[in-house]
């Protein structure tokens, strides 16, 4: 199939065609011709889809009609988290640049001057986070009622943050408009949304939550705690992985892990809801731009980043849920490339790793790492060549070789147990 079949305006193919893409994926051949219909969507496929085109593309010329006012949006696009935000705004640039519309960013951390100054103008598209458009429109610098197109991405994740109370009280201040609302699972919360504020949706799936792109290659490492930091130096080493995103479950653990590798002289970069939002923009543009070749990351942060050509993801810590599991090695083998996954795990965590391989339904291949690890008394040993196993169900203890860092860890750095959000 090909775009050209999909209803889409000759400035908009132009565009299409210059991104490079030559057919449309699953969700673009479905939503696309139903979005330009004007009904109303629901759309459970997960990030990597294509989706963000999928409701760029016909918003784009849904909008060809019409003229913003001041203050009063036209479109409105909710996203969980400032990246995910930052990032479709990016698209639209890229699928919209033979439109003259105008797109404002509301997010949190930027400066409220300049977002007015925009909203004054009149914008065509909105893109926002839940917390700052209300703030705004509480302080009567933005009117709701001229928006006709509704788009609310990863509602699960929404979710996750608390978001779905602010989502209820958005939908209730638009006038009579088109929802199309993208989420890659559908729990009970979010489907009570879409039977409340959604009129006669058609839902589309493209892929079961349950399922991981077939061409990401997936490990895990079964390592001590302990010995995670020097697992993951060796294993950058070895897989000669050029750029790779490493998630952790908590903040404070980011920091730490940002802070080992730092001094162990990768370039690497952090990401995480407690930095400032330059300094979160300014890391991400240096790793998209290849200047950092790792990236430590919460799961919020790292939602849905499109990062072209990851090679690699590595969990740090094995995700608690295997919703977050899907979404972090997600970042990898995108649009159809080749990518590598590895989970570190380490015996406390067997259990998450059992919940994983039961929503997936199926075991992740083993990868056995031989640690290098300086000793006082000892020279540095060279590290031995990674061993690809099996996996098998049983819980493997690592050997007597794989306690690396042994004596040298200092306390601080272990990740203690806590539940602090990210
Ligand atoms: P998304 O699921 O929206 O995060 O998109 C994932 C990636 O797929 C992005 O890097 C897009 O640039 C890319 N992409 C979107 N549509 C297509 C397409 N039809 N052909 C090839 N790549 C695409």
């Amino acid at each position: 199939m090909s775009f050209e079949k999909l209803g889409l305006t000759p400035k908009t193919l132009q565009a299409v065609a210059e991104a490079g893409y030559e057919s449309p994926t699953p969700i673009q051949q479905q939503a696309i011709p139903f979005l330009l219909e004007g009904r109303d969507l629901i759309a459970l496929a997960q990030t990597g889809s294509g989706k963000t085109a999928s409701f760029i593309l016909p918003l784009l010329d849904m909008l060809t009609r019409g003229r913003a006012k001041a203050r009063m949006p036209r479109s409105l696009i909710i996203e969980p988290t400032r990246e995910l935000a930052g990032q479709v705004a990016d698209d639209f640039a890229v699928y919209g640049k033979y439109h003259n519309f105008t797109v404002a960013l509301l997010i949190g951390g930027e400066s409220f001057a300049d977002q007015e100054k925009k909203l004054t103008k009149g914008v065509d598209v909105l893109i926002a986070t839940p917390g700052r458009l209300l703030d705004l429109y509480d302080r009567g610098k933005i009117l709701l009622n001229d928006v006709k197109v509704f788009v609310i991405d990863e509602a699960d994740r929404m979710l996750d943050m608390g978001f779905i109370p602010d989502i209820e009280r958005i939908a209730s201040l638009l006038p009579s408009h088109q929802t199309a609302l993208f989420s890659a699972t559908m729990p009970q919360p979010i489907r009570v949304l879409t039977q409340k504020f959604l009129n006669q949706p058609k839902e589309i799936t493209i892929s079961p939550s349950t399922k991981t792109a077939t061409n990401i290659e997936q490990y895990i490492v079964r390592v001590l705690e302990k010995d995670k930091r020097e697992a993951l130096k060796t294993l950058l080493k070895h897989q000669k992985l050029e750029q790779a995103i490493i998630f952790c479950n908590r903040k404070r653990e980011v920091d730490s892990v940002y802070n080992a590798m730092l001094k162990s002289g990768f370039k690497a970069g952090a990401l995480h809801g407690d930095l400032a939002q330059t300094n979160r923009n300014e890391t991400l543009k240096a790793f998209k731009e290849g200047h950092l070749n790792i990236l430590i990351a919460s799961d919020i942060a790292a939602r849905g980043l499109d990062i072209e050509d990851l090679p690699g993801v590595i969990n740090f810590h094995v995700p608690t849920s295997s919703e977050d599991y899907i979404h972090r090695i997600g970042r990898t083998g995108r649009a159809g490339k080749e990518g590598k996954a590895f989970t570190l795990v380490s015996p406390p965590e067997e259990k998450h790793l059992a919940l994983i391989f039961k929503a997936l339904n199926k075991k992740i291949a083993e990868y056995s790492l031989d640690l290098e690890f300086k000793h006082p008394s000892k020279k540095t040993k060279t590290p031995a060549p990674v061993k690809k196993t099996t996996a098998t169900s049983e819980s493997q203890k690592p050997s007597q070789k794989e306690t690396g860092f042994g004596d040298h860890v200092p306390a601080f750095m272990y990740p203690k147990s806590g539940n602090e959000k990210i």
